[in-house]
Formats: C-alpha cells, structure tokens, sequence
C-alpha cells in the first residue's frame, strides 16, 4: 500500500457513494435516497458547502442574482429561505446550504475530513471500491462525482516559496479562523474572479497592497444592494415561472432578457447607450447579453470590449496604471467575465501598488517578501488568488481506474472525453456531475446540477425498473459528442483565449475547450432526447 492508501480499517457497502458534499453532492444523496438507495458521502472538508465551505476569503461573493443560485427542487425550500442581497456573500450561502443539509436530514449519510484517492471498478461485482486518506473504503454500484469543476486550488510553483516567513493563504483553501490583516503589508497574487473580490476587502484594512498582475481581466459592477422584501415577495409569487424563463437561457439566468438583435443591427449611439444602461444595472450577464453575436463576431465583441476599457481609463486617475489593468489579449467575455464592487477604483489609493508580472517576472520569494526583476517588495503576508485545475483537475486526482484497470488519467491524456459530460466509457457506473463537455460553468452552476442530479438519479431508477445493473458510455457516441462539443466552441470567439476554460492556466495540460457552449437549453433538449430514446449513446446491461 502506498503512503496515501492506508489499509482499509473499515470497509462499508453502500448502493451509492458520492464524493464532494457542495451543492452536487447534497441533491445526489437526497434523490438517490428517495429512490431508496443506501448512499454514503465522502467529504474532505469537515462541513458540507463545497466552494462555499472552502472560499471564505474576504469579498467572497456569487455572480449569479442570489434568487437565482439557489436549488428550485422544493418549493418549500425556495418560498421559505430568506435572501439579504441581490449577490449573496459567501458566509450567506453557506449558512443556505447548511440550512439545506439540515432540512432534509443530509448529513447522516456523510463523512467529513475524509479524501477519495483511488477509486477501482471491479468487473465481477459490477461496482466501485473507493479508498480514502483514513482507511475508510467504500464500496458501492454506482459512483457519483460530485467533486466540483472549481474545487482542486492551484498555487504555483514560484521558486523560493517555502523560505516566506509569513502566513500564506489560497483564495481556495481559505482558513476556518479569521484572518486578521489590519494594518499589515499584503502581496495578492492573481486577478481573476477571486482576486477582483479580494484586492477591494484587502485595501480597506491592510497598510499597503501589492497586486501581482500576469493577465488584466475584464470586470463589470456588480452593483450589489440589499434585496427589498417586497421585491422578493414578488419574485417569489412566481419563482416557477422565473426558473422556466431562466432555463431557456444559455446560461440559465434570467439577466435582462433573451437577445434577439445582432450588434451592428443598431448605430453607434443606440448601442453606447445600451452599453451604458448595462452597466449601470450591473452584473456581468446583464453586460454580455445584449446582442446575439458578442461572443461569435470578433468586430461585435470589440465595440462592447472598447467600452469596457473605456470605463476603466475614466475610472482609474493614474493612466500609467490604467493602462495596465486594460486587458488587450482576449475577447470580452472569452475568459469568465469578472464582476466586482469597487475594483478599478481600489487603484486610486494611494496604498495600493499594481505591479505587472508580465513586464517584470516575480524572480523569487524571500523570507520578507518577493523579488521580481524590478526590485523587492516587503510583505507581511501572501495571498494566492491562482484558480484552480478547472473540472478534470478534481476527476483525476480520484485515480479512477475503470475496465481492465485503465487508468482514467491515461485515457484523457490528450484530454477529457466524456459523454454528455456525465459518464466516461470504460468507466461504468460512474456519473460525473457537471462533467467537462457539459454546460457545467458556462453558467448558473444550480441550475446544471439539478439538471444533471435529475438525469442520473433518473438513470438509475430506469435501471432499477428494468433490473440493469451496468451503465457505460458507447465509445462512439461519446467521439460524436466530443466532437460536437469542440465544433460548437469552434465557432465562438471562446477557444481563442488562453484561459482556465482552455486549461491554459495549469503547465502541461492539455489545451481542450472543457464546458459545452451551445447553451443550456440546446443541452437539456439532447439529454432529454437520448432518454426518449431509450438512453441513445448508452450501454446498458
Ligand atoms: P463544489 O462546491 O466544488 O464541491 C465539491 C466538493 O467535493 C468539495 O467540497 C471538495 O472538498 C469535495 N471533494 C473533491 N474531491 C474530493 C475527494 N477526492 N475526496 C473527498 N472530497 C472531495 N458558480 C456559479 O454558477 N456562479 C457563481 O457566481 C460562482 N462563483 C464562484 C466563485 C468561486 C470563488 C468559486 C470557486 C466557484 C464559483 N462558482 C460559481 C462555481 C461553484 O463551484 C458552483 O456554483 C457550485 O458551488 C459547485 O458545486 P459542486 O457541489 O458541484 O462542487
């Protein structure tokens, strides 16, 4: 046994086992339940939550209205939990999914502070054998990873790291105590989603802050308020209708409507002023979706890129570090549209140093601070906003082996291949929730869950009425489908940027466009119709 599979000291069967208890895995045990299967969870946090557990770091924040992000499988759940904000805080989605775990008796069938690192399929009791950084093993039928697409933090490998003397934290793996950072000089290093919320909380406290930039994002105002009780009353009377909208969207939010007019359809002056309006409504779907073509026509997505950049040289007083944060090598939109509350704005203090590691290289870390080719730079504190191994990073780190102990990092060496997203061939039984090759963080991420939870759960009661026990993926349907997913990317401006999208963010992965772009509705109506079809482009026995 090697060093991380200690022998198994308690083995236990169970029907289903899920790993990750986030929003995924928590509706997983509770369908799975319902159907009357023995589910055990595994968790490595010592709570349930998910990114919400793990991100607590300050200005933590979800893009997605918080009437919106939310699960709509019970009516109840939904008319009865109270929202404070348009854009729920993290500690505030948290206590919602702790509510949630609660409310339907969840967290019996979860173990904590547990990891999966290996996971086997065994051919002759059709079923998995997970093993775990405790001794615990499980064995079950059907395996659901519910790992999350955002949950395996990456810090990069900067020489000298180990020699800081001072605390260093992951936006990912931020600590369960607070952290104090008042009147202390702190280095953040990254400016994408969790940056962009971190460096405006960082400024209000620290005494000095040293942003490391390699690539400037775009960032839209969130424009983040209170939610008026009345208006959520509203909201509420007709949630149904709300989310049946919602669903018909790409993205499966609601936003400002669905577009239906190209952007050169209008003059200069008609689309400056819808530009505008947008950004004064905040957030960032509000801003992408006012034309059909903003992501597919380069010259489209260039007048709404202009504009952004626009505001960010009238918003930031020094244009030496205006020019800085303008971001000039992708399109607007083709990397995760960033929203914040004060960010541009955070430059005009003057505690506040924006340094760009492009034109000047971090050299090293040191006891007191980081070195780039610059000059050094004195910090009491590092903070790492660097993203994440985005959705395979979780999968393969499961050292799944399936038929004939292959190895599921062999076969996606040249990149993932899944079918639909939600199931892998030669990998049976195996449902992976929001799989590469699904809409997975193309959008709503609640919306896609319960999508996919329903499809599984689904699957697997289809199973249990006709007596099956083996599910897998037809190679060739899953080739097709692959194949499908990178057309579609291929006609958008998406595979273009060097984003975590593309995986261009982990050294050495490979470059394969990850999320299914074609929109949520398009998707939803292929599942549906591969069950109509008697589960098409599957193998059940
Ligand atoms: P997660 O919440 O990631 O949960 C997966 C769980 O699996 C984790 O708790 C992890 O510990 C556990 N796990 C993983 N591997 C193992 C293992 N080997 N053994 C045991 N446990 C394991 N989405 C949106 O739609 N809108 C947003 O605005 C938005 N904002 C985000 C902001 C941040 C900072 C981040 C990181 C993500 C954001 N997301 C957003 C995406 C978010 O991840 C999803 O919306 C959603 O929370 C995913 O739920 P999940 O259950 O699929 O995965």
């Amino acid at each position: 046994m090697s060093p991380d599979r200690p022998f198994p000291t308690e083995t236990r069967t169970v029907d289903a086992v899920v790993v990750g208890a986030g929003f995924a895995g928590l509706y997983a045990i509770h369908r799975l339940r319902g159907l009357g299967l023995r589910v055990l969870c595994i968790e490595a946090a010592p709570d349930v939550g998910g990114t919400w557990y793990w991100n607590k770091y300050p200005g933590a924040r979800c893009d997605v209205p918080s009437l919106e992000y939310s699960y709509s499988f019970s009516e109840e759940l939904q008319q009865e939990w109270t929202w404070s904000e348009r854009f729920a805080s993290q500690p505030e989605i948290l206590r919602y999914i702790r509510h949630v775990a609660e409310r339907f008796d969840l967290r019996r069938d979860i173990v904590f502070g547990t990891r999966v690192t290996s996971a086997r399929f065994d051919e002759a009791r059709k079923g998995w054998t997970l093993a775990t950084d405790t001794g615990l093993a499980v064995q079950a039928r059907f395996f659901v990873a519910a790992s999350g697409c955002l949950s395996a933090a990456r810090t990069p490998d900067v020489p000298g790291i180990a020699n800081f003397k001072g605390p260093l934290y992951h936006s990912g793996q931020w600590p369960e105590q607070a952290v104090d950072l008042q009147g202390l000089r702190v280095g953040v290093i990254g400016t994408g989603s969790s940056g962009i919320q971190i460096i405006p909380e960082v400024a209000r406290v620290a005494r000095q802050v040293v942003v490391f930039q390699r690539t400037p994002n775009f960032s839209v105002p969130a424009r983040n308020r209170p939610l008026m009780q009345e208006e959520q009353a509203a909201f509420k009377r007709d949630y149904a209708q709300h989310r049946a909208r919602a669903r018909e969207s790409n993205d499966g939010m609601l936003g400002l409507g669905i577009p239906t007019q190209p952007t050169f359809s209008v003059d200069e002056a008609q689309r400056l002023r819808t530009y505008d309006a947008r950004w004064e409504h905040g957030g960032a779907a509000a801003v992408l979706t006012p034309y059909t073509d903003l992501l597919t026509d380069r010259a489209a997505n260039e007048t709404l890129g202009e504009f952004v950049r626009g505001k960010i040289r009238a918003t930031v007083r020094d244009a030496e570090v205006a020019d800085k944060l303008t971001p000039r090598d992708h399109y607007i939109g083709t990397k995760r549209l960033c929203q914040d509350t004060g960010y541009y704005d955070t430059y005009n203090q003057p505690h506040v140093k924006l340094v760009d590691i492009r034109r000047s290289p971090i050299e090293q870390v040191t006891a007191s601070g980081i070195t780039t080719r610059e000059g050094h730079h004195e910090l009491d504190v590092l903070v790492f906003a660097t993203g994440y191994d985005a959705v395979t990073g979780p999968l393969l780190a499961m050292d799944a082996r399936g038929r004939g102990g292959l190895r599921l990092a062999d076969k996606w060496a040249e990149g993932p291949k899944a079918y639909l997203g939600l199931v892998t061939a030669g990998f049976p039984n195996l449902f992976i929730v929001t799989g590469p090759g699904s809409p997975s963080v193309k959008g709503n991420m609640v919306h896609s869950i319960e999508q996919h939870v329903n499809f599984i759960a689904d699957c697997v009661a289809h199973m249990q009425a006709q007596d099956l026990s083996l599910l897998d993926a037809d190679p060739q349907a899953e080739d097709r489908w692959c194949e499908h997913v990178r057309e579609v990317a291929d006609r958008t401006l998406f595979p273009l940027a060097d984003s975590w999208y593309v995986g261009a963010n982990i050294p050495g992965k490979p470059r394969v466009f990850l999320p299914y772009v074609g929109g949520i509705p398009a998707y939803r109506k292929t599942c549906e119709r591969v069950v109509a079809n008697g589960y098409e482009g599957f193998r059940l026995q």
